[in-house]
């Protein structure tokens, strides 16, 4: 045994990061004993913010600063939105989408935020990503629009028919957003799916 049994279950901690394998986990690890270790340990502190300072809301699936002095429902930048427009739901498949779509587009309306995708396989079923807390939040509040915007895979897809569904039922409108060609791109370079979603998907100009 030459390593530090910490360092072990250091880069043992740094697998659990998306994409995050055991080589670069070690090479991670090194980098964090071998520069600056105030940045380290500026880290770590952000990390156990984690627990204590970042919850959850609710409602809408978003993350918000925990202010004990407040209710979550209150605190939450989503649910609180000024000029917001309240004919509009978007529901994406985690929390980094909201911030991807916000700073994209004009879009002013409210966010859900499920916990993933369905995939039963997984164990990932409806209840499990959040998917009842929705059909609820439909029932609560009155809208005109929902917007899926789960991603293109297999299992967002399988989730987009669902929440279409709930939201049928609830006579609530549904559109998707657009599958297409990328801005900048050329249709020799794309695979068969994409152009073929692109073709379906044209409208008039
Ligand atoms: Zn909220």
């Amino acid at each position: 045994m030459i390593k530090s049994k910490y360092l072990e279950n250091l880069i043992d901690a740094l697998t659990i990061l998306p994409g995050v394998g055991r080589k670069t986990a070690q090479r991670m690890a090194y980098a964090l004993l071998q520069d600056n270790p105030e940045k380290s340990l500026f880290l770590s502190d952000q990390l156990k913010n984690i627990d204590t300072k970042i919850i959850k809301c609710e409602n809408c699936g978003m993350y918000s600063d925990f202010d004990p002095s407040m209710s979550n429902k209150i605190n939450c930048p989503n649910c609180n939105r000024e000029n917001v427009n309240p004919d509009l739901v978007c529901v994406v498949e985690s929390a980094s989408d909201v911030y991807t779509i916000d700073e994209s587009t004009n879009y002013n309306g409210y966010y859900f935020v499920l916990q993933g995708n369905l995939s039963p396989i997984d164990g990932r079923g409806p209840s499990e990503i959040g998917l009842d807390k929705l059909e609820k939040r439909l029932k609560e509040i009155n809208i005109k629009e929902l917007i899926l915007a789960t991603n293109t895979t297999i299992e967002g897809e399988a989730t987009a028919h669902y929440i279409k569904d709930i939201a049928e039922k609830n006579h609530i409108n549904v559109s998707r957003l657009a599958f297409g060609l990328p801005i900048n791109g050329e249709i020799g370079f794309l695979d068969s799916e994409t152009i073929s979603h692109a073709f379906n998907e044209r409208k008039i100009l």
